[in-house]
C-alpha cells in the first residue's frame, strides 16, 4: 500500500524573500517526495472550516486572523506578516492535518507535508504558528468519536507549549514534549509529560531517553497518535541547541513510527520545525518522516 500524504501548493506563503523562516521548504519537500518516489500522488486538503477551528481556538482569534484585524502585538508574536497568503496557508495546513488524521485511521498511518504549529494556543499564535493544527485535529477526532485517548508526541526541539495549554484539563489528550531545556519558549507550559534535554546532546543519549519514554507511553492505552517530527534537533540547525546527526534524526523517526504502527495504533505524522543552515539538507531531513512511514506499509 502507498503512504497517504497530504499536500497543498498554498502551504507556501508570501512572507518576503528575506524572511528567516524557510517557507520554500514546503514546495521543495513535495517535489522531493515525488522525485524520490516516496509518494506517488498527494491528497489535497480543504481550508479548515471555522466550525472545526473553534474546537481549539476562540471565535475572536479565528475572525481576527481571517479578517486580518489582529493587533500588531499579536502579529509580532507570530512572526509572519498577516497577509492573504499567510491566512490561506494557516487554514489549509490545518485542514491538511485534519485530513491526514482521518487517512491515518483508514490506513494505519498518514502524514501531512506541513503542520505541527504547536506554539499556538486558544487565544493566539506564536513562534511561526497561527493555528494549532494538531490540537484542532485531535479535538475533531474526539468530538466525532473517531478516537478516545490521544497521544501528541512532540519531538520538535522547542516545547509544545500551545498544545500543553489547550489540553491542560483534557484527560482524553496526553501531551508529551521532549525538547531543549534552554530553548524557546523561555517560559515553559506544563505538558502531561515534559522531558528537558541539555544543550549539545548527541544521538546515543537522545535515542536512549526516547526509547525509555516510549516504553512508558506504551503502558497507556492510546488509540491515536499525532507525531510532531521537528528536525530542529539537528546539529546544523539555526535554532536548535542539540547535536543530532542525519542518522540520528532518521533513527528517531523510524523508532517512533514503528513503535506505534506495530501496535496497530493509527499515527498521523506532521512536520514541526526545521531551520537548517543547509536548505537541501533541511528538505531531506523532513522527508525522513515520510520515508519512515512509507517503510512501514
Ligand atoms: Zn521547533
Amino acid at each position: 500500500m502507498d503512504l497517504s500524504v497530504v499536500n497543498h501548493e498554498d502551504y507556501f506563503a508570501k512572507i518576503g524573500d528575506d524572511h528567516k523562516f524557510p517557507i520554500n521548504k514546503f514546495g521543495e519537500l513535495a517535489n522531493y517526495l515525488l522525485k524520490k518516489k516516496i509518494v506517488e500522488k498527494f491528497h489535497k486538503p480543504y481550508p479548515c472550516s471555522e466550525e472545526t477551528l473553534k474546537r481549539a481556538h476562540s471565535e475572536k482569534y479565528i475572525n481576527d486572523v481571517k479578517n486580518k484585524t489582529l493587533d500588531q502585538n499579536s502579529i509580532k508574536k507570530i512572526g509572519f506578516p498577516l497577509v492573504d497568503s499567510v491566512v490561506k496557508r494557516s487554514l489549509v495546513a490545518t485542514g491538511g492535518t485534519v485530513l491526514a488524521s482521518k487517512l491515518a485511521i483508514k490506513n494505519g498511518v498518514a502524514c501531512n507535508t506541513a503542520g505541527g504549529s504547536h506554539h499556538a494556543n486558544f487565544n493566539g499564535g506564536a513562534g511561526y504558528c497561527v493555528f494549532n493544527d494538531v490540537a484542532v485535529a485531535a479535538q475533531y477526532l474526539l468530538d466525532r468519536g473517531l478516537a478516545g485517548k490521544i497521544l501528541i508526541i512532540d519531538l520538535d526541539v522547542h516545547q509544545g507549549n500551545g498544545s500543553a495549554d489547550i489540553f491542560r484539563t483534557n484527560n482524553n489528550v496526553f501531551t508529551f514534549s521532549m525538547h531543549s531545556k534552554s530553548n524557546y519558549p523561555a517560559k515553559k507550559s506544563i505538558s502531561d509529560c515534559d522531558v528537558e534535554l541539555e544543550n549539545d546532546m548527541e544521538d546515543k543519549e537522545y535515542l536512549r531517553i526516547l526509547r525509555f519514554y516510549l516504553n512508558q507511553l506504551n503502558e497507556e492505552n492510546f488509540d491515536f497518535v499525532f507525531y510532531i517530527a521537528g528536525v530542529d534537533i539537528h546539529f546544523n540547525d539555526r535554532l536548535g541547541k542539540l547535536k543530532i546527526s542525519d542518522e540520528g534524526v532518521r533513527e528517531r523517526d523510524e523508532v517512533v513510527t514503528e513503535n506505534f504502527f506495530s501496535q496497530g495504533i493509527p499515527l498521523c505524522g506532521v512536520l514541526g520545525g526545521g531551520y537548517n543552515k543547509d536548505f537541501n539538507k533541511l528538505v531531506e531531513l523532513h522527508s525522513f518522516l515520510h520515508q519512515s512511514c512509507a517503510k512501514l506499509l
